[in-house]
């Protein structure tokens, strides 16, 4: 995906890259940070490239008593009143944030 943009946009090398993973994405950052060295290899635009993840909370929203609460940490139970019932209000998100270009010398 990063390496077609970096195409498309001409750009012959990439200096970095970083991925927005979202807690309740089914995505762990530790198994991007493994296989990535596998992944650009072979791949010249992606070569020596470092891999940022920034990891965004799953939040949720409870629909019987309100209350704002981390789903993982919970278990996807509200602390306050023990509903199951929830708005996800984020943590779902897994997208590329940024591209980074080497600087020219
Ligand atoms: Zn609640």
């Amino acid at each position: 995906m990063a390496e077609q943009t970096a195409i498309e946009n001409n750009i012959p090398k990439l200096a970095y890259i970083t991925l927005e993973v979202g807690e309740l994405s089914g995505f762990l950052p530790v198994f991007f940070h493994k296989y990535y060295p596998i992944v650009i290899e072979n791949r010249p635009v992606l070569e020596g490239s470092k891999l940022n993840i920034i990891s965004v909370a799953g939040e949720a929203l409870c629909k019987d008593c309100s209350a704002m609460y981390n789903v993982m940490r919970e278990e996807g139970r509200c602390p306050k009143c023990g509903s199951r019932s929830k708005t996800i209000l984020g943590g779902q998100e897994f997208k590329i944030k940024e591209i980074g270009i080497p600087e020219i010398n």
